[in-house]
């Protein structure tokens, strides 16, 4: 039988069973993507913490009970922290939705040196602290005192200058706490590296450059990864291989490419200073997406490409085998439409890529025209992997410029006609077989026998085109040596 006092001693015994589970949860399982080495505390609370939460969460953040008004030097106190750690103020930030609620955050020290992602954030309530969030590094026995210096860092990283250089406490690299450098230096662009303070080890080596806004007439305001030199950034392209020249004398042949017309900048976050022309940015802008094309698509690479700007309507390609382009803008504006457009630079780009194949170009003769219908080729194919399709208008992005540019659109049916004063024009008796090839025109009524089919897709037309360019065996060929070549 039960007896009454077994039945009150099995009470007691599940009253002090429940009350030991809360208390005997030791070890929080924690979330797969915090760091294995952070909140150490986790893997065994302690009961002052508990005095202070119900409940540690798997990323080591907890509530802080209603009833207990605490601050933060307690509960890291309660975290197990020593003297040895302190931490600095890094930001305030008020919530966007409870507007009682501030948060803060602090960054980690260890004997005086920053510990590598290492902080808490609070949470604020009406001035009570209701939330922790800890993301500690608190097993760092590790010696503060590095055995290499300058001279090693310098030769380890092949520099001669080290911009600025902090020692670090860091936990990213081997499952250890590390002794490193953090090192800003210039190479190529504004450099960061962490490297070992007693093996030299480089554990990481990043460019730092932040991209600088510039505005534009024809795409907003856009990004740049500019060539910078000890704080310097140009307005040319990462590596300075594509470089701008503002006010570009045109006149004076040959173009003088004179690094002074190369517009810098020392501001930090962007390019809209006012002496720079929105011509100039577009200018930059455009070339790198159409040098990238030409590289992936056609596999064309330019050693340098050297982009004047000036302030007339028209877009040029310089006469020797350099890629030096020269591009214009309307009414002498240099804010309003202009000649850096996709299909353009790569027009202009298409006619240096044949000056070298070699083409050569004698205007009014056959292999100018020849020279033109390409460019635009290379225009319409570079234009549609940018823009996702084309219009087949060369300059068709900006309907002033179209109709400065001869209003070539080549879907527009054209018979090659000899006398024309115009290359370009001239150049549509190819650029028009490009269309007619890749989209295929239904024939006239009743006359079946002119329909063109299309071939297939741009990229079948541009490995047609490709491979006669590639067999062209005379410099002076024209039109119909090359449709021989496409035969
Ligand atoms: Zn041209």
């Amino acid at each position: 039988m039960f007896s009454f006092s077994s039945f009150r001693f099995l009470l007691v015994f599940v009253i002090l069973t429940s009350t030991l589970s809360i208390n005997s949860q030791k070890r929080i399982v924690k979330d797969y993507n915090i760091h294995k080495m952070s909140n150490s505390f986790m893997d065994n609370i302690s009961d002052e913490l508990y005095k202070i939460t119900n409940y540690v969460e798997s990323d080591g953040s907890f509530h802080i009970k209603s009833e207990i008004n605490t601050n933060e030097a307690e509960v890291l106190k309660s975290l197990g922290l020593t003297n040895d750690f302190d931490f600095k103020l890094k930001r305030t930030s008020k919530s966007y939705i409870d507007s009682e609620v501030t948060y803060k955050f602090y960054q980690q020290y260890y004997k005086n040196l920053l510990v590598d992602g290492g902080g808490y954030l609070t949470t604020m309530k009406n001035s009570k602290l209701v939330k922790f969030a800890p993301n500690l590094y608190l097993d760092l026995n590790i010696s503060i005192h590095p055995t290499l210096f300058d001279l090693e860092l310098r030769n380890v990283l092949d520099i001669d200058n080290i911009m600025k250089k902090e020692l670090i406490i860091t936990c990213r690299f081997g499952g250890k706490s590390k002794l490193v450098y953090e090192i800003n230096y210039f190479k190529n662009g504004n450099k960061k590296a962490i490297i070992d303070a007693h093996t030299g080890e480089i554990y990481e080596d990043i460019t730092t450059n932040t991209p600088l806004l510039a505005s534009t007439f024809q795409y907003g305001t856009v990004l740049f990864n500019n060539y910078n030199v000890n704080g310097v950034s140009h307005l040319s392209s990462s590596d300075n291989r594509i470089r701008i020249y503002q006010g570009i004398n045109i006149n004076s042949q040959p173009w003088s490419w004179d690094t002074n017309l190369i517009p810098t900048t020392t501001n930090l976050f962007g390019w809209d200073n006012g002496i720079v022309w929105d011509l100039s940015k577009q200018a930059l802008y455009v070339t790198e997406k159409v040098d990238n094309i030409f590289s992936t698509h056609l596999d064309i690479t330019f050693p340098e490409i050297r982009v004047g700007t000036y302030l007339g309507a028209n877009a040029w390609a310089g006469p020797f085998s350099n890629a030096d382009i020269v591009l214009g803008t309307l009414n002498n504006n240099p804010s309003g439409p202009n000649f850096a457009l996709y299909d353009i630079v790569a027009h202009e780009l298409g006619h240096v890529s044949l000056y070298n194949t070699p083409l050569y170009y004698t205007p009014g003769n056959q292999n100018a025209t020849l020279h033109e219908g390409l460019a635009d080729i290379y225009g319409t194919y570079v234009e549609s992997f940018i823009l996702g399709s084309t219009d087949w208008r060369a300059g068709g992005e900006n309907s002033l410029i179209f109709d400065k540019n001869e209003k070539r659109d080549h879907t527009v049916q054209y018979c090659y006609n000899p006398s024309s004063s115009s290359d370009h024009e001239k150049g549509k008796a190819i650029s028009h077989w490009f269309y007619a090839i890749t989209v295929g025109i239904p024939g006239m009524p009743g006359m079946p026998e002119t329909t063109i089919e299309s071939i297939g897709s741009i990229e079948d037309s541009k490995t047609l085109v490709f491979e006669a360019i590639n067999r062209l065996n005379d410099p002076y060929s024209g039109i119909f040596r090359f449709k021989e070549l496409t035969l």
